[in-house]
């Protein structure tokens, strides 16, 4: 089992749309240890929904512009905020490997630490040279 379908099944309730489908992972593993936080969180806040809105859910997590992007089909402040922690966490945090990182742009927006960044670079100039 990875560590996403770990967490699809310790949140049943926040990875689940109504047709039962876990939201598709569109971040590496980097982020990890920030979604592990989050999800217990965001879990608490979902408990203090009133009654018929405790199906709320995330529809969507995802990288955009080098940033993390979780998106909840419904959710109150604890729950907003507890997601602009996150946010504010990832921008600082590589996406590979979890060390601190910033965001670069090469290409398109990542957060890489100096360690991934290096890789990277001397990746892709094995594509390039002739
Ligand atoms: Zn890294």
């Amino acid at each position: 089992m990875t560590w996403w379908e770990e967490l699809i099944e310790k949140y049943p309730i926040l990875l689940r749309d109504e047709m039962g489908c876990p939201p598709y992972l569109e971040v590496s593993e980097g982020w990890r240890g920030i979604l592990e936080e989050l999800l217990p969180k965001l879990e608490e806040g979902r408990l203090l929904l009133p009654k018929d809105r405790q199906n709320c859910h995330i529809v969507q997590l995802k990288e955009k512009f080098g940033g993390l992007r979780v998106y909840l089909s419904d959710g109150n402040d604890p729950m907003d905020l507890a997601i602009l922690e996150a946010e504010k966490k990832a921008i600082k945090t590589c996406e590979f490997c979890g060390e601190p990182g910033t965001l670069r742009n090469r290409g398109w927006w990542k957060v890489r630490c100096h360690t991934c960044q290096t890789q990277y670079e001397q990746e892709m100039k094995g594509f390039c040279h002739d």
